[in-house]
């Protein structure tokens, strides 16, 4: 009975276990993908975790493997990506698509960075590159932007499109502009936003309305850290803690390669990036810096919560690196 459907199923799952071995054993030592990209902003990190990438490189079989559920979602994102490509070349403006991107960071020769830049096109003699991301959920709310919140890129993704800009800047490619283009799943939102980098290597993010139209130039390097907002008690304005969390400078993010291409060299265990569960006082300094609501940080003062970092939960290896640090979640 309906046999089609469960040779289906077995071909994804087949697809799923290859791309799991691609990462573990076919890719290069020293290659690092720019979605891979980790920067530490004192008070916590956004990215990559550098412990999962380690157990990724280092051929540890996934403990918590991705559901097939989990890449219908990313095989849905190819989708989106495919439909914005069509635009572009009925526009008659698409030059390329996947276009190849590898470099090595000018202080750290050892390693490098290797990724596809989904849509190149050019306009009036300009290439601009445009990098795709679908979204749903909150995740969407949050980046949308709402009438309390302004529209922001995660801090993955402009990490991503920091280190496109940042290789166009110092190998002078030809591609003037980097853009992240996002589409929300919910209901066909899309907008852009255009990122540059300061002479101190920090982001500068133009927000982008559907029209083309300038909505906001945020200059990342003029907000404090995460560490200067948690210092004062009063109430943060949400908006100022997520601007502070992209105030991400690249030579960090490079500076965190290298340690994880180090880390593999020497086979050490790199320290965990996230924390699967939050202390009294890990709950404090995120309150105090407006990255948790004052209601779930009452609750977990109170002890009627309990709380971690999502990429914690949504971790590959969370078995393998409770098991190595000794941790026994009940
Ligand atoms: S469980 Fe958390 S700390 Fe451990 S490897 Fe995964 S993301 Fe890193």
């Amino acid at each position: 009975m309906s046999e089609f459907i469960s040779k289906m199923y077995n071909i994804e799952v087949g697809d799923l276990l290859r791309s799991v071995n691609f990462e573990a054993y076919e890719r290069p030592e020293g290659v690092i993908w720019p979605s891979e990209a980790t920067a530490d902003l004192g008070i916590v990190t956004v990215g990559s975790c550098r412990r999962s990438l380690y157990y990724r490189f280092t051929g540890v079989k996934p403990t918590n493997p991705l559901s097939l559920r989990v890449k219908y979602v990313c095989d849905s994102g190819k989708m989106y990506e495919q439909m914005f490509v069509d635009k572009y070349r009925k526009s008659g403006m698409l030059l390329e698509t996947q276009c190849k991107i590898e470099f090595s960071p000018p202080s750290y020769p050892n390693i490098k960075i290797s990724g596809k830049m989904d849509i190149l096109i050019q306009d009036n003699g300009v290439k601009t590159g445009i990098e795709v991301k679908s979204i749903s959920g909150f995740k969407a709310d949050e980046i949308f932007g709402s009438n309390k919140s302004i529209p922001l890129p995660t801090p993955n993704n402009l990490m991503q499109a920091m280190m496109y800009k940042h290789q166009c800047m110092v190998k002078g490619n030809g591609i003037k502009d980097i853009y992240l283009l996002y589409i929300n799943r919910n209901n066909g939102y899309f907008c852009y936003f255009k990122i540059d980098i300061d002479p101190e290597g920090y982001p500068i993010i133009s927000v982008i309305g559907p029209e083309g139209e300038l909505l906001q130039v945020i200059e990342t390097a003029k907000y404090p850290t995460l560490r200067e907002l948690s210092l004062t008690s009063e109430e943060k304005d949400p908006n100022s803690a997520r601007i502070s969390s992209l105030r991400i400078n690249i030579d960090s993010i490079y500076q965190k390669f290298d340690e994880i291409f180090q880390a593999r060299k020497a086979k050490t265990l790199p320290p965990k990036d996230y924390k699967l569960l939050y202390t009294i006082e890990d709950a404090k300094t995120l309150y105090h810096c407006g990255l948790m609501t004052a209601r779930k940080f009452k609750m977990i003062q109170k002890g009627t919560k309990t709380d971690g970092d999502d990429a914690c939960s949504m971790c590959q290896y969370q078995k393998k690196c409770l098991e190595d640090t000794g941790i026994n979640l009940k």
